[in-house]
């Protein structure tokens, strides 16, 4: 079949439990940008076991047709059986672009469908377009993140990307957007070599930093522990979290839900206040899009102040003590 008959662009509808992934919604308002340029029709794939409640919301989020799979093999996520079930509903459909969010789940399948479908796939994509030349193209960091590289998958079809989280809006959800609700079957088993025995919630992931206003980050420039207790206080005065780069995970000194960044946590507070952060690529992915960046830090050419707003060059150990007296100064 000619790559040219392959029409669709398809975002696989993560949900877990019967709460869609946020990052559907990103998707969803990207590919309306997509479909600008292509004229494509936009589809939402859900899989799952009782979710067809689940199809009208992504309707109302920019899908202009949802394709629902009911299937009790379907019910927990299960690598070989969703596999299989979007397999299918490909080689049925035949879409030219399939996008999943980044996600634990969408970095687990997306890979797999790589293989079954002998097709192209982009990890991690932080951006998604058309190129002078008409041909969709997938950015993502690459070589360590000095450079942005434009993937482009010219004969394979569909086009696949797994997509960075926050890196573009929702539409507003809107009851009166139509569209068409489709039922597909599918043929799969549950695999006989996994079973979900029983969910139990990260007990690690404490605070949920994506959800704050205010973000007081630290990164390999704090010297100790005792003065992330510092930043600590200083987000308690903001009413925000803390937030830290790679590295104080690395020592041990945060959990990796605390970490911002590529391969942590993307947070879009108001404010955003960086400390001792040189601004790596991985790191400023995860923040970049924060309201208000300020960022402080005892070298001049550290590249975190190309993304800051305010920018102060000089030492946390005094900038952290001094914003802190402000502040109780101007609460009392
Ligand atoms: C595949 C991959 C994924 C990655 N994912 C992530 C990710 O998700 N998040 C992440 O953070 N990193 C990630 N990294 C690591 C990333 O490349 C950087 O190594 C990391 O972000 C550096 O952290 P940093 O800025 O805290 O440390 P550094 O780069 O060492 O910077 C420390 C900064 O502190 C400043 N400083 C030192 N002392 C003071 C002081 N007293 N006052 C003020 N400033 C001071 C220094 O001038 C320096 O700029 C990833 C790397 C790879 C390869």
């Amino acid at each position: 079949m000619a790559k040219e008959d392959y029409k669709g662009i398809w975002v696989f509808a993560e949900q877990e439990h019967g709460v869609i992934e946020p990052t559907v919604f990103e998707l969803l308002g990207k590919a309306q940008d997509l479909q600008a340029h292509n004229k494509e029709e936009i589809v939402a794939v859900l899989m799952g076991n009782d979710v067809d409640a689940l199809a009208p919301e992504l309707i109302a989020r920019g899908a202009n047709k949802v394709i629902v799979v009911n299937d009790p093999a379907l019910a927990e996520y299960s690598a070989r059986p969703y596999q299989a079930a979007l397999t299918q509903l490909v080689e049925k459909y035949k879409p030219s672009i399939l996008l999943y969010g980044a996600t634990p789940l969408g970095r687990d399948l997306a890979p797999r469908l790589m293989i079954t479908l002998d097709t192209g796939l982009t990890a991690d994509a932080i951006d998604l377009g058309y190129d002078e030349d008409d041909v969709f193209y997938q950015t993502t960091p690459a070589y360590g993140g000095k450079i942005l590289a434009h993937i482009v998958i010219l004969e394979k079809r569909p086009q696949m990307a797994t997509v960075h989280c926050k890196m573009f809006a929702p539409l507003e959800a809107d009851p009166a957007r139509t569209g068409e609700i489709v039922k597909e079957t599918v043929q799969v088993e549950a695999d006989p070599d996994y079973q979900v025995v029983e969910f139990v919630p990260d007990e690690n992931v404490e605070v949920n930093i994506a959800a704050s206003d205010v973000i007081v980050a630290g990164g390999r420039g704090i010297k100790s522990e005792d003065d992330l207790k510092k930043l600590q206080e200083l987000a308690d005065l903001f009413g925000g979290q803390v937030g830290v780069s790679r590295p104080l995970v690395d020592n041990g000194w945060m959990p990796h839900s605390r970490q911002i960044g590529q391969s942590g946590v993307t947070v879009t507070p108001r404010l955003m206040l960086n400390l001792a952060v040189s601004g790596s690529v991985q790191y400023t992915l995860g923040m970049q899009k924060a309201g208000c960046i300020v960022a402080v830090n005892t070298s001049a050419d550290a590249p975190i102040f190309d993304f800051a707003h305010y920018g102060i060059v000089g030492d946390y150990k005094q900038f952290v003590p001094a914003l802190i007296e402000e502040l109780k100064n101007r609460k009392a």
